[in-house]
């Protein structure tokens, strides 16, 4: 087992590449609070885990909202005794162009992707500290590194996840606290699912990588197991890029 005792708490862990990360860690022996928006696919993953013999609970959480990571971090700790372990996982996209874009997109994305990790990183660092421990991982992008051909805004949200993610890391080195982000590149998960009806343009996403083909979620799953365990321990304020390389261009 390669998480042993550790407590992680998910956001965005109803589907997609954070249910993966849900699942691995469960076999990897973590105790997991899955936080998101989505009720009933969180609670129907829970259960499925469950029943399977985890340790997992699913909560309400909007990252949004600094008071709904308040509870959740408590909830955390009142379920399984401690929180060791945070993937900042959820987010949106949308793809247009600059001059199509809109300030009302520029805030929603913003608001989900960078301000929701920043909220939940400030939510586990006083519990982090109190046992000298901590492991943060942040899901950035592919895009957070290189510019995409129409997804400014959401490239700009994943490069602020980028930077916030190494002033983490810098801060809090001495309190025993980790942080490092996550860069996939397309993932077969539900922010790109809405092309899947559309084999051109899954075509045309699988041309932009090198690998010519898409993640797996569980690819990505493996990147954030390795940064939330002990395997990673002299890894902080680092970059993980996992996009059949995209960022090698
Ligand atoms: P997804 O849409 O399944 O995952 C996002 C999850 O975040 C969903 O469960 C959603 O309900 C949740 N969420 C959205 N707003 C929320 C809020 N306000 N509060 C709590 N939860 C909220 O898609 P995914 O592909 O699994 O994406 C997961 C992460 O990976 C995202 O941060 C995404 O930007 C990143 N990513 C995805 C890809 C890809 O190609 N799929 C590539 C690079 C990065």
């Amino acid at each position: 087992m390669r998480l042993p005792e550790k407590v992680a708490l998910i956001s965005g862990g109803a589907r997609g590449i954070g249910a993966a990360i849900a699942r691995r860690f469960t076999v990897e022996g973590a105790s997991v609070v899955i936080g998101d928006i989505l009720v009933e696919e969180g609670q129907t993953l829970a259960s499925e885990l469950q029943q399977a013999g985890a340790n997992i609970t699913f909560i309400h959480l909007d990252v949004t909202s600094e008071s709904s990571w308040a509870d959740a971090v408590v909830r955390a700790i009142d379920l399984y005794g401690r929180l060791d372990i945070l993937v900042n996982n959820a987010g949106i996209t949308k793809r247009d162009f600059i001059e199509n874009e809109t300030p009302e997109s520029w805030d929603l994305i913003f608001e989900i992707n960078a301000k929701g990790v920043f909220l939940g990183t400030k939510a586990v660092l006083e519990e982090m500290k109190r046992h000298g421990n901590g492991a943060i991982v942040n899901m950035s992008s592919s895009y957070g590194n290189v510019a995409s051909p129409n997804s400014a805004i959401y490239g700009a949200s994943k490069a602020a996840v980028r930077l916030f993610t190494k002033s983490t890391a810098i801060q809090n080195a001495s309190f025993g606290i980790r942080a490092n982000s996550v860069h996939p590149g397309p993932v077969n998960a539900p922010l790109i699912q809405e092309f899947l009806p559309f084999p051109e343009k899954v075509r045309l996403l699988e041309e932009m990588v090198p690998m010519d083909r898409l993640g797996q979620p569980d690819e990505i799953a493996s990147a954030v197991l390795f940064l939330a365990s002990d395997e990673s321990s002299f890894m902080t304020g680092s970059e993980l890029i996992i996009d059949g390389g995209i960022n090698a261009r």
